[in-house]
């Protein structure tokens, strides 16, 4: 569903991507790991057009991408994304962040915005905090809003840039279930992660970047139990 295509980006003279060649097919969970400043998340930003490529392709389901991102407002909208810092709108609760975006992008009437925002949230395990704000919410809890918020568009993919690095690590693993859930449901999910337990778990392709460049890839038991290159042990040894 989705396929880039010697994908690069430079900053002046920095290359942050040097030639990406991957595929993610409907259904599947890739993970992407590998050291900070290797382009994970360059790359994420690329898929729906939120960063503009120096060169190559990015095809969404046979479609590619435009330079101009103002073109690509119809393909983001088909996938979600989640951060790292949640980036919930303070001034709302926990149940109007979710309305929010399926009244105002696809003209939901409120009546059935609030039942597709009461059904995310049960499904998130937050029926109870419905009416909290933001600012009341554990940092566990408002990812799992932000999560429920990209669900409410109905995405067809979902991204997530290290969803749990800025969580203390009680709540890290609620988030993880969560996203787990969401993966046996069958959701394709293009995930940038220093959670290697989830990556080994819930991955179908792991994906390891170094200096831009895809250094290896392949199942997650390849990837952790026989790397093929140097560079993958050593960012696995340092893991720790
Ligand atoms: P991390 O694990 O720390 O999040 P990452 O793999 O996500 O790292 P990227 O954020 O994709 O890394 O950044 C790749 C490289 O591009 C980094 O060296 C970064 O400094 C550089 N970079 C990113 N955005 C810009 C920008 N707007 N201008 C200049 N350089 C940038
Ligand atoms: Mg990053």
């Amino acid at each position: 569903v989705i396929e880039y295509r010697d994908v690069r980006k430079q900053y002046g003279e920095f290359v942050a991507l040097a030639g990406v060649n991957l595929e993610v097919r409907r259904g599947q969970v890739v993970c992407l790991i590998g050291p900070s400043g290797s382009g994970k998340s360059t790359l994420l930003r690329c898929t729906n057009g939120l960063e503009t490529m120096s060169s190559g392709e990015v095809y969404f389901d046979g479609m590619p991408l435009s330079k101009d991102p103002r073109k690509n407002r119809l393909i983001r909208q088909r996938m979600g994304m989640v951060f790292q810092n949640f980036e919930l709108f303070p001034h709302k609760t926990a149940l109007g962040n979710i309305m929010m975006g399926p009244m105002t992008v696809l003209g939901l009437s409120e009546e059935k915005a609030r039942t597709r925002a009461e059904a995310l949230l049960a499904k998130v395990g937050l029926s109870e905090k419905a009416s909290n704000y933001p600012a009341n919410l554990s940092g566990g809890q408002q990812q799992r809003v932000a999560i429920a918020r990209a669900l409410a568009m109905e995405p067809e993919v979902m991204l997530f840039d290290e969803p749990t690095s800025a969580l203390d690590p009680e709540t890290i693993g609620e988030v993880l279930n969560v996203m787990k859930r969401l993966a046996d449901d069958g959701m394709t999910m293009v995930v940038v992660t220093h959670e290697m337990t989830f990556a080994r778990r819930v991955a179908d392709h792991v994906v390891v970047f170094a200096n831009g460049q895809i250094v290896e890839q392949g199942r997650p038991e390849q990837i952790f139990d026989a790397p093929q290159t140097t560079r993958t042990r050593d960012f696995l040894s340092h893991l720790g």
